[in-house]
């Protein structure tokens, strides 16, 4: 780990690979904890494309990187480029962050269920992961992190929905534990009685068709969690918040991964302030403040 000293004499510098990546609010993030720190540092955003994985990693260290995070389409790919991944980025299947370590090789590990967990604690305090079953609603990487984040956590049964079932079985088969796998044309009763239910898929981004979902059985006591941040409010998230519901969307998510990021590459705990959210939400959404 390195002291905030030694750190204050150098210029830091970490990065999200990705491609296309220009639309990701990442450096956003990072650079307001650079500067929040009191440290020089810069967070970029590099389109790297499929075949460029390999080398862009190779790059990271001798260009002086703490590490990076990885977003579409790298997450998988990368698991067979680093020189360890650790247990959680195996058990989940996906890498988001790389460590550079001090002798140059490279560490994969997955914050994304930390950020799905904080983000959901930090809402929602009262919030018990053993109150009673929840419902999942996807089956790519994002899902993955949460289930993994919600087992861990606790929950009795987990209720795992995909249109495409085979990766649903795919992920109660990884995982174990109490995910209870059903079908797509089942996905509205799968709501009944549960405390929680995410949205996983893609479905309801900008540029996407709304999540094709009835929640007439969702209780009145659930909460409605949307993994997407763009925009801040999905029709999901809008036709729960109609029907009573409290909701939650993504941005906590991606900035609660971030913490456990810093501390890996930095040895410093950042901090989420009511400032930075604020920030983070007028450039996804410039009318929301
Ligand atoms: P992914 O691996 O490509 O998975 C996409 C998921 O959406 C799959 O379950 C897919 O189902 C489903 N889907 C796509 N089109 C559909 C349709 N027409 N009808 C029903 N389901 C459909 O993507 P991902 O990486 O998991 O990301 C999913 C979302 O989560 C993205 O919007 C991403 O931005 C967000 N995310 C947010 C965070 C955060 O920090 N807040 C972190 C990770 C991801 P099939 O298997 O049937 O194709």
């Amino acid at each position: 780990m390195t002291g905030v000293a030694s750190l204050k004499d150098r210029f830091l510098l970490a990065a999200v690979l990705g491609y296309p990546v220009a639309q990701s609010r990442s450096p956003l993030l990072h650079d307001y904890w650079f500067a929040q720190q009191g440290l020089a540092g810069r967070y970029l955003a590099l389109p790297v494309k499929p075949g460029g994985l390999e080398p862009a990693l190779r790059g990271l260290a001798p260009l002086g990187y703490a590490g990076c995070n990885l977003t579409i389409p790298h997450k998988q790919d990368a698991m067979a480029i680093v020189d360890q991944v650790d247990d959680v980025a195996r058990d989940i299947g996906a890498i988001s962050c790389v460590v550079v370590r001090p002798d140059g090789t490279l560490l994969g590990t997955n914050n994304d269920w930390r950020g799905c967990i904080g983000n959901l604690h930090d809402a929602f305090p009262d919030w018990r992961a053993d109150a009673g079953p929840v419902a999942v609603i996807g089956a790519g990487g994002g899902a993955r992190a949460v289930c993994y984040g919600l087992l861990r956590a606790g929950v009795p049964e987990l209720r795992l929905v995909n249109r495409t079932q085979d990766r649903a079985t795919q992920i109660a088969a990884d995982l174990g534990g109490p995910i209870r796998v059903m079908a797509w044309d089942d996905r509205a009763a799968a709501l009944d009685g549960v405390t929680l239910v995410v949205n996983a898929t893609s479905q309801g981004m900008v540029g996407m068709a709304p999540l094709d979902l009835s929640i007439d059985q969702l209780p009145a006591t659930a909460i409605a969690y949307d993994i997407i941040y763009t925009p801040l409010e999905t029709p999901f998230l809008a036709a729960a918040r109609a029907q009573g519901n409290a909701t939650l969307n993504g941005l906590g998510m991606l900035l609660h991964q971030g913490v456990p990021a810093w501390q890996a590459w930095f040895g410093i705990t950042p901090v989420i302030t009511g400032d930075l959210r604020q920030k983070m939400e007028h450039a996804i959404a410039p009318q929301a403040s």
